[in-house]
């Protein structure tokens, strides 16, 4: 399958279908796995979303988010799915590590797998990859798929909401990673009948009480600032975890913070968690973020968003961050 005509043809009568997306999904990971569900139930198939793990509460407006089967909590339900499928789209990720042992079951099946992702270096897993790293989302991507089929005709409010989620979640609300075809996918989205404005707020205005002072605290007792290397860091401890009862989600988009700082370039945000730290990193501009994850942190994601996970000691790894600064960041002048 290299041709887009070889899609048409395999979409042309009905197929059971499967969406699966990254471990711990964000908006883009549910937005354009929900908006490519709804088109192609649009177009007769039998599609069921099945996510490795939980998504955050925040997305539980989106349009049936609800109907998705959630590998962690029913795994029979999942595998079944998956075993079912005649074509699996795998959206928003670019390696089988990134579903943990939903990647056993992927590499395994015979069903026609299709990537649509724009991570870099995809792995070769698919029978047809729609890879693009200059797109600021996957949801950018379905909306060219779509276009690509010849199939815009069939979009619709709910898609294009799907749609705009993963664009406004991926660019910080249009403040990075756009390009001029990301606002013309906005625009056309807009024009379908999609309330960025209602997404924005419903999106961005959700934390609870305990999430800010949280984030209160991590900015407040948390966070070091190296000017030497432009970079801070927060490193969240196991005892923090206790103490504000920090679940899944709710240190989501701390790490951004740091980057409001004035003249930093790099950020980093370590999480002790119960078993493993958890590692995201952001920078500005040409430091790549994703170099730093891959070379000593077993991660990897984007250049200037990236993230990585070890069995190692909070210090221990605070410490390697500092040691390995120097090779990707430049000493500043003070
Ligand atoms: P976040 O910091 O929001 O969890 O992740 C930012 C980006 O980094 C993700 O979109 C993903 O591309 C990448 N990423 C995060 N964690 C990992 C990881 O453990 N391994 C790899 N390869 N990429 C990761
Ligand atoms: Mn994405």
């Amino acid at each position: 399958m290299d041709d887009i005509s070889d899609i048409i043809k395999l979409l042309a009568t009905p197929k059971d279908i499967a969406i699966i997306t990254h471990r711990n999904p964000d908006g883009d990971a549910l937005g354009s796995s929900l908006g490519l569900q709804i088109f192609l139930e649009k177009l007769g198939h039998a599609v069921k979303v099945v996510l490795p793990s939980e998504f955050p509460n925040t997305f539980l407006f989106m349009p049936k988010v609800s109907e998705a089967v959630i590998y962690d909590l029913t795994q029979d339900r999942a595998l079944e799915t998956l075993r079912n499928a005649e074509i699996i789209f795998c959206l928003d990720f670019n390696g089988l590590d990134r579903i943990d042992k939903m990647g056993i079951e992927i590499s395994e099946s015979k069903a026609k797998k299709i990537l649509i992702d724009h991570h870099l270096d995809p792995e070769p897993f698919a029978d047809y990859t729609l890879s693009e790293t200059t797109a600021s989302s996957t949801c950018e991507l379905i909306h060219v798929f779509m276009d690509e089929l010849g199939m815009l005709d069939k979009m619709d409010r709910d898609i294009a909401e799907c749609l705009m989620v993963g664009l406004i979640t991926d660019t910080g609300s249009f403040r990075y990673a756009t390009s001029p075809r990301c606002y013309a996918v906005a625009s056309s989205l807009k024009a379908a009948g999609a309330d960025d404005y209602t997404l924005n707020d419903l999106i961005h205005n959700t934390l609870t009480e305990k999430q800010l002072r949280l984030l209160g605290h991590c900015l407040n007792n948390r966070l070091e600032v190296i000017p030497e290397y432009a970079t801070g860091i927060i490193a969240l401890t196991k005892e923090d975890y206790h103490t504000f009862k920090i679940g899944r989600g709710d240190t989501e988009g701390v790490v951004n913070y740091i980057l409001m700082l004035k003249g930093i370039k790099a950020a980093a945000f370590m999480r002790e968690q119960p078993t493993i730290i958890k590692m995201s990193f952001r920078s500005k501009g040409d430091i790549s973020v994703a170099d730093i994850a891959r070379n000593h942190f077993n991660g990897g994601g984007h250049k200037n968003a990236a993230g990585g996970a070890a069995y190692a000691k909070l210090s221990d790894i605070v410490k390697r961050f500092k040691e390995v600064l120097p090779n990707y960041i430049e000493k500043q002048k003070l």
